[in-house]
């Protein structure tokens, strides 16, 4: 679509949305009124239809969808109970082709195919119980249009065959109602397979993002969330600590209690460290029985002083029964960044930290030394 004709549509619906899709409902149903005031016209023209009946039909029809489109496009209908006014469209359009039956002379008989396309129109934007006591309507108001004319007209030539159009107008607005509960069938299926594909994404982006074991942040999402939280702080100049967690001999506790009790010994740790940590800090599990721990906006002190509360709270801890009596512990690396681009370089240097509180007697926690890892690289020293 060109430029030009982009805008023409924009003025004339409005942006993107569901107002532009009223509009254009409403738009149709007024192009359906005014190719409808042509036929009335040929009707005229042939003899069918007298000028005086014609003209106050046309005004009110084409008048009425006017008045639809201009609340829709001024957004009064957004102050209503039903934005969409369905409802009201749907009335006013039984109104109009009650009254085009009974103008019509001998050609009403394809008003009902008029009356039709209004309830089908219905049966998508309303409730199929609504659908149905719309279709009911539609019937009442043609019934109340002949015996009207009955009664104002006695011995009308018409009134035979306006009956044998009511009996047909009875059988076609039952389809109608059939097919209204089949749409609604169909929209709470759909209904129900979107809440269903909803889910289904919801557990899927937590399996992706989730350790199935501890049911912490993976390290695909924790390396995802270290580069947001990375380039937030850098932003604001405030650091981002790193505590790497190893537990010390794990692998003695599988080999002594079973891979089930060493389960259950890292799901433990997660527990405990979890509760030691703030509400932003996001602690991951980086590997087998290594954890990640990420701390926006805290420096390395803090950093050290929360690996050590977390082992303090494990120490307290009643020892694991079975394994020797021994407690678990773990070793510790800390480093901090302060740059977005030197994320991966305090990953390795908290990595290297806590080898080397392997190396000097493990269940302890060790700072990264090295330019950039302890202190910030400008001039502010936060710590
Ligand atoms: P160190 O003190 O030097 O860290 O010794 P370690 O025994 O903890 O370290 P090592 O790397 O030798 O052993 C880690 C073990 O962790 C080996 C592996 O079988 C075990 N492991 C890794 N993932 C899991 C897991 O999900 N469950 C269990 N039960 N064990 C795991
Ligand atoms: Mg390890
Ligand atoms: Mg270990």
């Amino acid at each position: 679509m060109n430029l030009s004709a982009a805008n023409f549509f924009d003025t004339l619906l409005g942006p993107q949305g569901p107002q532009r899709v009223r509009a254009s409902q409403s738009l149709l149903a007024l192009g359906l009124y005014l190719a409808f005031a042509v036929v009335l016209q040929v009707e005229v023209a042939l003899g069918m239809v007298s000028e005086a009946h014609d003209l106050p039909l046309t005004l009110f029809g084409l008048g009425g969808s006017l008045l639809f489109y201009g609340l829709i496009r001024s957004g009064a209908n957004l102050r209503m109970a039903e934005p969409s006014l369905t409802r009201p469209q749907m009335v006013f359009g039984m109104v109009a082709s009650t009254w085009a039956y009974l103008i019509s002379g001998p050609a009403r008989g394809s008003i009902l195919v008029l009356m039709l396309v209004i309830l089908m129109f219905g049966q998508f934007g309303l409730p199929p119980h609504e659908g149905r006591r719309m279709a009911g309507l539609g019937f009442l108001m043609l019934a109340l249009g002949i015996a009207w004319r009955a009664w104002s007209q006695p011995g009308h030539p018409d009134l035979k065959l306006d009956l044998v159009h009511l009996m047909f107008a009875g059988i076609v607005f039952t389809g109608v109602v059939a097919i209204s509960v089949r749409l609604g069938r169909m929209r709470d299926r759909l209904r129900e397979q979107a809440a269903d594909l909803k889910l289904a994404l919801a557990r899927n982006q937590e399996l992706a993002t989730r350790d199935g074991l501890t049911g912490l942040t993976n390290r695909r999402a924790m390396l995802q969330q270290m580069t947001i939280a990375a380039r937030e702080i850098e932003r604001h100049h405030q650091p981002l600590a790193l505590v790497l967690f190893d537990l010390d001999h794990f692998k003695q506790i599988n080999d002594t209690l079973g891979h089930a009790a060493g389960d259950r010994v890292l799901q433990r740790f997660a527990e405990v460290a979890l509760s030691e940590v703030r509400a932003g800090d996001v602690l991951s599990r980086w590997g087998g029985e290594e954890f990640l721990l990420m701390l926006p906006r805290s420096g390395l002190e803090e950093a050290w002083r929360c690996a050590e509360r977390i082992r303090a709270r494990l120490a307290a801890r009643p020892p694991d029964s079975g394994w020797r009596g021994a407690r678990m512990t773990f070793s510790a690396g800390v480093s901090a960044c302060y740059q977005m681009d030197r994320l991966e370089e305090a990953i390795e240097a908290a990595d290297r930290a806590m080898y080397l509180a392997k190396a000097t007697g493990r269940n302890r926690t060790e700072l990264a030394a090295g330019p950039g890892m302890g202190q910030p690289s400008h001039e502010e020293n936060t710590l």
